[in-house]
């Protein structure tokens, strides 16, 4: 069983997907965590991948393809894709070498993912999100399970939040037209809290187990 999940950033995809991830015991594929990580540790790919991440471009399918083989082999299973993919070039490449059984779409107002986006803060040390509006630290400012100092990433920065909201509802649109017949797509109101939105995907996914 292969799931994609989609949602304009601050839809809480990455943290419903981590969460439906621990509950199955599957594969959590967020591959924008992917080349933050590269990045932080220095690799070529990181080095190349950094102008395109910081940008908030998106980064050329040759090396995104490069770090998803590298995290998800083909043909494996019991993977939950968070962030990929992204383009029509990337679905088609997704469908010829995984099964994809769902797609499910996190439905949020532009405005609202402004607002949330605005609120994100990242552990500098270990990469934990938080969120000042939902999902505050114990301590303002520092990450509670490694005492990182919490920090805007720079593409969750005001003038790059429109953008990449732009090219996701663009994106959005061509990948959902793509997918259309080939296979099934659902939404789920992602205005709603943590837990509603968690108990819906997880009823998505049981139905098709
Ligand atoms: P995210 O953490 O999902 O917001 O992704 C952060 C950044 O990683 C994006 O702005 C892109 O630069 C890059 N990225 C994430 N997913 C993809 C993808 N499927 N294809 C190309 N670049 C991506």
């Amino acid at each position: 069983m292969n799931i994609v999940i989609m949602g304009v950033q601050g839809s809480g995809k990455g943290t419903q997907a981590k969460k439906l991830a621990e509950l199955k015991g599957w594969k959590h594929i967020n591959i924008g965590q992917l080349f933050r990580a590269e990045m932080s540790g220095g690799t070529a790919t990181g080095k190349e991948a950094k102008q395109y991440v910081t940008n908030g471009e998106l980064v050329p399918d040759e090396l995104t393809f490069r770090i998803f083989a590298n995290a998800a082999p083909f043909n494996s299973s019991n993977l939950i894709l968070d962030g990929f993919p992204r383009s029509v070039a990337q679905s088609k490449y997704l469908l010829e070498h995984y099964q994809i059984d769902k797609i499910i779409v996190l439905d949020l107002s532009e405005a609202e993912a402004v607002k949330r986006i605005s609120a994100r803060r990242n552990c500098s040390k270990c990469g934990r999100d938080y969120n000042t509006l939902y999902k505050k630290p114990q301590k303002e400012g520092i990450c509670d399970v490694c005492g990182g100092e919490l920090v805007t990433r720079e593409d969750d920065k005001p003038k790059e939040v429109q953008r990449r909201i732009d090219i996701y509802m663009e994106q959005a649109r061509k990948l959902l037209d793509f997918f259309e017949g080939k296979v099934k797509i659902v939404s789920i109101d992602a205005s709603q809290g943590i837990d509603e939105i968690f108990s819906l995907l997880v009823k998505e996914v049981d139905s098709l187990q």
